[in-house]
């Protein structure tokens, strides 16, 4: 049986300086489209609104370049959706443009401010190629939840992400869960930390251990109520997961009113971790790739997120969002080809599986369209964590067999 292990911190991360060309979807993480508040020939500074909307539930945008907009269009977003999307040329001179610092007490400031501010400086779930929007609501809610969870790990073995951020400044990581804490009115303040850097962070803490998928956001939550979610909706009202990033932009939105410009993403090859690198939002995967000193050629396969359940893309000119946390290369003769061959019946998924689901069974049932009987073989119990995909022998699609029974069971 082949294991995933978390691997150790080997650099710091680096700063990609910003410069030419940025692609910015005014769909970030969510669903709502933001509205342009330029357009095509405006001069822009650092760090201006360029996009925004009445939505409670969305983040305004901003330009992490001081330029000009060069057009306002379509793309295809590295989700495969066509959102509207500003094109900015320029270069990283000057300061940030900044907002009013909030600069009373975690605890005297109101949730109501706190949330403003996250949604004026572009404060959203980060990362998780967008999926962690399923596990946080920045909004006002009508219930509060009993756990706000602050992930300082990285989800997946590859990722190194959230461990940089949390080693870099653990003081803003705090402070932003604090605010965060207090913006959604959660009664307890958890870290998920791996066991190496408990050190950095103080209250209550879950460890995250050093073999996948301990660091998988549903198996964490898991652990501290003693139930999945599984079906129950999302977000699951009684315990919101943030990360480490998330927690520091808050805490820079409130006591800096500095707009999210930028993303922190791993960048590798082949099994490999490359470099950490913090690049200015919009920046072409190409160029990331390049700075690490990596090209994607053809035949190979580029994919944002991590290893289990990351998103292959098809055009490297594709830029970071406010999702991605990895960017990685498998070079031709590394690429696994999934068909829709047939199930051998060795077992390994099933042996693998965190949720103890007969996955042979059930994925069968995906594959052709039989979702209630996969549903009665534990459809609604799985995590979506990848590991079953990873390991099976005949590389049969499982994950997205599972992806694509879900999706049914939402429309029926
Ligand atoms: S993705 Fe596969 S291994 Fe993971 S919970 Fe679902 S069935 Fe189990
Ligand atoms: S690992 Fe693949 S081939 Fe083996 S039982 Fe599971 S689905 Fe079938």
């Amino acid at each position: 049986m082949k294991r995933l292990i978390y691997k150790n911190l080997v650099s710091e991360i680096q700063e990609l300086p910003g410069a030419g060309r940025l692609v910015l979807p005014l769909v970030q993480t969510g669903t709502v489209s933001l509205e342009a508040c330029v357009g095509v020939g405006d001069k822009v500074t650092r760090g201006q609104c360029i996009g925004k909307t009445e939505a409670p539930e969305e983040a305004f945008l901003h330009s992490p370049l001081a330029g000009e907009v060069k057009s306002i269009t379509q793309v295809v977003t590295q989700e495969g959706a066509s959102a509207k999307t500003v094109v900015i040329e320029g270069d990283a001179t000057g300061e940030v443009e900044t907002l009013e610092p909030v600069t009373q007490d975690a605890a005297e400031v109101s949730a109501e401010t706190i949330l403003t501010r996250l949604q004026e400086a572009g404060v959203t779930p980060l990362g998780g190629n967008g999926k962690h929007r399923a596990y946080a609501s920045l909004e006002p809610a009508e219930e509060s939840p009993e756990i706000l969870m602050v992930l300082c790990a990285d989800e997946e073995p590859l990722l190194q992400t959230q461990r940089h951020i949390l080693r870099e400044a653990p003081e803003k990581v705090i402070e932003g869960a604090t605010l965060l804490q207090r913006a959604v009115g959660a009664k307890r303040l958890v870290f998920a930390v791996s066991g190496d850097q408990t050190n950095l962070v103080s209250g209550e803490t879950v460890t995250v251990e050093k073999k996948a998928p301990s660091g998988h956001p549903e198996i964490l939550m898991g652990r501290m109520t003693g139930q999945y979610r599984l079906t129950e909706g999302r977000p699951r009202k009684d315990v919101y997961l943030i990360n480490a990033e998330t927690a520091m932009a808050a805490c820079r939105a409130v006591r800096e009113g500095r707009p999210v410009v930028e993303k922190t993403v791993t960048v590798g090859q082949d099994g490999a971790m490359s470099v950490v690198v913090r690049v200015p939002l919009g920046t072409p995967f190409s160029q990331v790739l390049e700075h690490a000193g990596l090209k994607a050629e053809d035949g190979d396969r580029l994919f944002t997120g991590g290893p289990l359940t990351g998103i292959a893309q098809f055009d490297a000119a594709a830029p970071v969002t406010k999702g991605t946390d990895g960017l990685f290369v498998q070079k031709g003769k590394g690429v696994a080809c999934y068909d829709d061959v047939a199930c051998i019946g060795c077992g390994q998924c099933v042996k693998v599986c965190p949720m103890k689901i007969p996955v042979n069974m059930m994925t069968r049932n995906c594959e052709f369209g039989r979702i209630q009987e996969a549903i009665d073989y534990d459809l609604d119990c799985c995590i979506e964590c990848g590991l079953c995909a990873y390991v099976c022998t005949s590389r049969r699609p499982l994950l997205q067999y599972i992806q694509f029974a879900k999706k049914e069971q939402q429309k029926a």
